[in-house]
């Protein structure tokens, strides 16, 4: 506690001094060999840089601010922190959070509602980002052969990057890293000089996105395989972590123990990587590495920053994810793979500074969703908290529907909070009131259910007092989203696994409760005044921020400028009384110690 009350006094000595120097506010020169003649009048950041924590829960930052000591709390200290951030919709998954920073947009508007849905027309589940087009093809780096063609075609809206490069000259160069497709794919767009992931233990892109040589040196040189062998250990001592060695009701992967170390060897541990080991290396922190490396070799490469236009490079990292569903986030392994990449930030930072130039750069760190605690670690409290069994609810609306006789099955798919019937089967139970009636009391009556909603109850995103029913509204896309949609209670984890199998996770997200809603927010450098923010904001005001400080504007958006955090440009004739703005800023810093 010391540690982190003596961090706070720090952070506060240096905002102070940050706001001092930085009033009046006059933008950072922009040094350009040829400079259009609009640039002048409206100086923009060189770069804008986008960083995604996958399953990121806001409290982290407010938990173990105090053990980091490079990029995390350099964003803390330097930059703009919104400790209120929540998504106000329900569908807390990554490929909706990513979209929906991406955009702008609630997945209501840009349609990518879930990693995975229900496609009514092929009668089967596609992934948000799968496109059938048969002349799209995946391409892997170093002869890698990836099956599958993922774009970002179901995505209704364009990205800020689509529109930055769109709206200015052209010259913007979009280039993004994810281990995951439905990131990497999101955040760039339709179309960009690099999205790039990892597949099957090589990294790929696919057909609308260009390949780019340093990618294949980087990718030849097999950085993941080179990680074969190595071990995770504590990086802190051991006094230093917060919770005990054995995570309660954690699922390692596959070669791992419950406690550290980790060793990185695969299912066997001796020979050659196996699948295993990818698991293991994705659960690791030398994955993010791995994206650090890439992102500052992109920097390199491409000289982002350096050129007219500005540059937009986001990463993803997606280890945070995979830690936090196998061991939840009261362990261990989520402290510390956060305090790596703390490091690793602070690298990427240092390699922006010498490469574009401080205040040249915008940064935004956030994550797409955050984590409920695993629920049997949750039960020891003593409060309500299981797991919701969906086939079990499947089962129960399937023979709810008996005497009404519907041909079986009459429940096509749950995936999620989302309830597919069978076609022509919720059409019929519209008019059927005793049918449905009887439906929804079913999915009622199975433990962990708070509420069920009913797609006609979300369409056009009726004014409500209720946040749950808002928050599916604000998920819902028409076509896409389910019939019904199912609340679970607070800390009940949602949960697929077929009925009689063991669950193969810890734990996992996409409710609308603010374990999976609330995310940090922060911002970083070009324009942005550095500060401590309490005003409750969403993930889908990182885009129109970044437009309003690129001069662009955002076709469809929910979210908003953070204007708050913007610093004012002095006006031309008459500046700001020096001593009046230093008042109304110690006010405003005042109230949020
Ligand atoms: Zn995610």
């Amino acid at each position: 506690m010391f540690r982190l009350a003596n961090s706070i006094k720090q952070r506060t000595i240096t905002a102070l001094l940050l706001l001092a120097m930085a009033i009046p506010f006059s933008p950072p020169a922009v040094a350009q060999s040829t400079p259009p003649a609009a640039s002048k009048s409206f100086a923009k950041p060189k770069l804008v840089v986008l960083l995604v924590v996958d399953q990121m829960r806001g409290d982290y930052v407010d938990k173990f601010l105090g053990q980091w000591t490079g990029g995390l709390k350099r964003l803390v200290e330097e930059g703009a922190w919104f400790r209120d951030a929540a998504y106000p919709y329900a569908a807390t998954e990554t490929c909706v959070g990513h979209a929906t920073i991406s955009t702008g947009a609630f997945p209501a508007t840009h349609g990518m509602v879930a990693n995975a849905w229900w496609d009514r027309k092929e009668q089967k589940m596609v992934t948000c980002t799968a496109d059938p087009d048969p002349s799209v093809k995946n391409i892997g780096y170093a002869g890698a052969t990836p099956k599958g063609a993922d774009t970002a075609w179901r995505m209704a809206v364009p990205s800020f990057a689509e529109e930055l490069k769109f709206q200015t000259s052209g010259g913007t160069r979009i280039v993004t890293f994810s281990l995951k497709a439905r990131a990497a794919i999101t955040m760039a767009g339709h179309k960009a000089d690099a999205a790039t992931w990892f597949d099957g233990g090589a990294w790929v892109t696919s057909s609308p996105y260009g390949t780019l040589p340093f990618i294949e040196e980087q990718a030849k040189s097999h950085p993941a395989k080179a990680d074969f062998g190595k071990t995770w250990s504590l990086s802190l001592p051991e006094s230093a972590y917060w919770y005990d060695e054995k995570a309660v009701g954690a699922v390692p992967p596959e070669g791992w123990n419950l406690t550290f170390p980790h060793p990185l060897r695969g299912k066997s541990g001796v020979g050659e990587p196996d699948s295993s080991f990818y698991e293991q290396w994705a659960s690791s922190p030398y994955a993010d590495t791995a994206l650090t490396e890439l992102a500052e070799k992109a920097v390199d490469a491409l000289n982002l920053g350096k050129a007219a236009g500005t540059d937009f490079l986001a990463v993803s990292y997606s280890s945070v994810d995979y830690v936090g569903h196998e061991f939840g986030p009261r362990s261990r392994e989520i402290q510390d793979i956060l305090v790596r990449l703390d490091k690793d930030l602070g690298g990427l930072f240092a390699h922006l500074d010498q490469k574009v130039g401080r205040g040249n750069y915008v940064v935004a760190l956030s994550a797409d969703h955050g984590v409920v605690p695993i629920p049997e670690d949750m039960q020891k409290t003593g409060a309500d908290a299981g797991v919701l069994h969906l086939p079990e609810v499947q089962e129960r609306i399937e023979k709810a529907l008996e005497p009404f006789n519907y041909a079986k099955p009459a429940v096509a798919r749950i995936s999620g909070s989302d309830i597919y019937f069978a076609p022509g089967v919720y059409d019929k139970l519209q008019q059927d009131h005793a049918a449905l009636q009887a439906a929804l009391d079913a999915a009622l009556a199975q433990p962990g259910v708070a509420a069920i909603y009913r797609a006609d109850e979300l369409r056009d995103r009726p004014a409500t007092q209720s946040p749950a029913h808002r928050a599916f509204a604000n998920s819902y896309f028409p076509g896409r989203s389910g019939d019904l949609f199912i609340l679970p209670k607070p800390y009940w984890l949602m949960d697929g696994t077929p009925i009689g199998k063991q669950r193969s996770y810890g734990t996992g997200h996409g409710v609308p409760y603010n374990y999976d809603q609330h995310v940090p927010v922060l911002l970083m450098g070009f324009g942005i005044q550095p500060g401590q923010y309490f005003q409750p904001i969403t993930p889908a005001d990182i885009a129109p921020t970044f437009a309003a400080l690129c001069g662009i504007t955002l076709a469809s958006r929910d979210g908003h400028a953070l204007a708050q955090a913007l610093k004012k440009p002095a006006a031309p004739r008459a500046p700001a009384h020096p001593a009046q703005a230093k008042s109304v800023s110690a006010s405003a810093l005042s109230k949020n110690p």
